[in-house]
């Protein structure tokens, strides 16, 4: 499909039968035109990101809301303050943050009028570990019935037997398991009081993942492994990539670490000395990967990679197209454009999605995201410096900025 390959953002996508490829290419157009026209929409968003939990199991140091190093949890109160330079939220809004539980009706009535606006691909994720909601296989269930793609994102020490063989059975599409480590000292070093055995226990799940998909002769669901480059866990790239391939895993993504202004974080910001030794390593990984037939994103990775993520360059020379693309939903059910922007457009359980989609706010969100590098601080829409979505962004305008040339080419001779 011509529009496929723009659209596979923030990760790969297999093929997903005819229904799917009908739906995606429908929804892609209508998404492409609303970018192109620059001024409207046309349909709804083509992906969703959806959040199941607030809780997690763990606490992995780079974790932006349980880690032990954190000033305070990086909710998006937090985050917008420090991106405006305004005050800290006080106790009221974490002991509110703390509280919010899911609200399975409120999800089902979400996901119905998501999947009628012509959402087709689902990526269930949270503050915390999505597979602690005790709903999260209906959940998936749904999606996957409605003929959707769904990822979803895991520390993956949930991955019980019961549950994969649900996943298997339900052709569940994408597990991306972040492990941060390729054996077990590295995953005790990157993962505060956790067990001896836990990295044994996600290695077993994901080969009993592996053994079955085997036996079953199914490709689904596909595994991607995340490895988030810090100080603690630089040095660990080959036994990640070793890891990756004992474990039948189909791609993994190196990612940079955002601290995101937490002065806590900040020590897992590599030194100089240490982002020149992991860009070496991650060079001489891409032949491993390749003799392995392991997917992976170096080369895109290599391109962003300093010590941390900073993208306010891509953003310097191309516009952002997300809010045409995709859309975030909150526990709360706050709706926003994506990860980094801090400022919710509306609240489903106060309004359809429908109206939040079209509202004026959002329109306003799109225009004013079409010239970020004019924004200052204060009035800026989003954090474009820890946008974690760039590459879609950068994929999209190689794509169209010759059509839209085209386009204000003839508008102009028209008009002229
Ligand atoms: S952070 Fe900003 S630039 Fe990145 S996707 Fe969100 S709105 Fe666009």
């Amino acid at each position: 499909m011509v529009l496929g390959s723009f659209l596979r953002f923030d990760g790969q996508e297999s093929n997903g039968g005819k229904t799917l490829i009908l739906r995606k290419f429908l929804s892609q157009l209508r998404a492409l035109a609303g970018v192109i026209h620059g001024r409207r929409i046309f349909g709804g968003p083509i992906q969703a990101n959806l959040t199941l939990a607030n809780r997690c199991n763990l606490k992995c140091i780079h974790c932006y809301y349980h880690s032990p190093l954190l000033e305070r949890p990086n909710y998006r109160g937090v985050r917008l303050a420090r991106q405006i330079n305004e005050q800290l939220p006080d106790d009221g809004y974490f002991n509110h943050q703390k509280k919010i539980t899911f609200n399975r009706k409120g999800m089902e009535k979400i996901l119905d009028e998501l999947i009628k606006s012509g959402v087709y691909r689902f990526f269930l994720s949270g503050n915390g570990e999505p597979f602690l909601n005790k709903y999260s296989i209906d959940i998936m269930k749904k999606i996957k019935k409605a003929n959707c793609y769904c990822l979803v994102k895991t520390n993956g020490t949930l991955l019980s037997k019961k549950i994969t063989d649900e996943l298997i059975h339900m052709k569940f599409d994408e597990l991306h398991i972040t492990t941060m480590a390729g054996n077990r000292d590295m995953y005790i070093r990157t993962h505060s009081c956790v067990p001896q055995e836990t990295f044994d226990s996600v290695k077993n799940n994901l080969l009993y993942l592996a053994e079955q998909k085997k036996k079953l002769h199914t490709n689904k669901p596909q595994v991607s492994l995340i490895y988030v480059v810090i100080s603690e866990n630089y040095s660990g790239l080959y036994d990640f990539a070793e890891f990756a391939y004992k474990v039948q895993a189909d791609r993994v993504f190196i990612q940079p670490v955002d601290e995101m202004g937490d002065t806590g974080l900040k020590r897992l910001v590599l030194t100089e000395k240490q982002t020149e030794y992991v860009r070496e390593e991650a060079v001489k990984l891409k032949n491993y990967f390749k003799s392995k037939k392991i997917k992976h994103n170096i080369d895109k990775f290599l391109k962003i990679f300093s010590a941390q993520l900073d993208t306010r360059e891509v953003y310097r020379l191309i516009p952002c197209y997300y809010a045409w693309l995709s859309v975030l939903i909150d526990i709360d059910g706050n709706v926003y454009p994506c990860y980094s922007s801090y400022r919710s457009m509306g609240n489903i359980y106060e309004n359809s999605f429908n109206d939040i989609w079209n509202s004026e706010h959002y329109r306003l969100f799109r225009e004013k995201s079409l010239k970020l590098n004019c924004s200052d601080k204060s009035d800026s829409i989003c954090d474009y410096g820890n946008c974690p979505h760039y590459t879609a962004n950068m994929k999209l305008h190689k794509m169209i900025d010759p059509v839209k040339k085209v386009f204000s080419h003839n508008y102009i001779l028209r008009n002229s």
